[in-house]
């Protein structure tokens, strides 16, 4: 636990919306748009100081078999644009905006306070905005797509469910 930035206080990221979905007994938290192309690709772009943990991520994610997340090359279009951020005054760790159709979204980390986190922490931020980008939303506690940082790296049941939800 980090003393200095009690991780729990540190909201994840200001991604806003999101609808909740049910089939049959299951609740789903998604957000009602993503960065996932027709192709069910997800390409991104840009670059961040903690390339390990995002790699990391977009290994987790791309476990699951649905969704091909892979870095934009010029044969393709950009879905996602990656970058780092210096922002003291903000509350957020990691931000996912959506722009529409038609421009590629943004991920910012803020290295303010990612540069103190935890290597587990790091990958959880990288892992919270990418689910972000998928179109999942903020669930329950002790999962990835749980609103506040934490040490958790690997989805979890509503994680993995709410993923299933949209690329069944
Ligand atoms: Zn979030």
């Amino acid at each position: 636990m980090n003393k200095l930035f009690p991780a729990i206080m540190i909201a994840l990221c200001v991604a806003i919306g999101g609808t909740v979905g049910t089939t049959h007994a299951a609740t789903h938290y998604v957000l009602g748009y993503s960065s996932v192309d027709s192709g069910k690709g997800l390409e991104w772009g840009g670059s961040t100081a903690y390339a390990t943990e995002w790699n990391s991520s977009i290994a987790t994610w791309n476990a699951r078999g649905k969704v091909t997340i892979s870095a934009d090359t010029m044969f393709t279009l950009q879905d996602l644009t990656v970058s780092d951020a210096y922002s003291p005054a903000a509350s957020w760790a990691g931000v996912y905006t959506y722009k529409g159709a038609w421009s590629a979204e943004t991920l910012q980390f803020n290295t303010y306070y990612l540069d103190r986190f935890s290597s587990a922490q790091k990958q959880n931020v990288a892992t919270h905005e990418l689910g972000h980008s998928l179109g999942l939303a903020h669930s329950t506690a002790g999962m990835v797509m749980y609103k506040y940082v934490s040490t958790v790296t690997a989805l979890g049941a509503q994680d993995t469910g709410d993923y299933t939800y949209l690329y069944p």
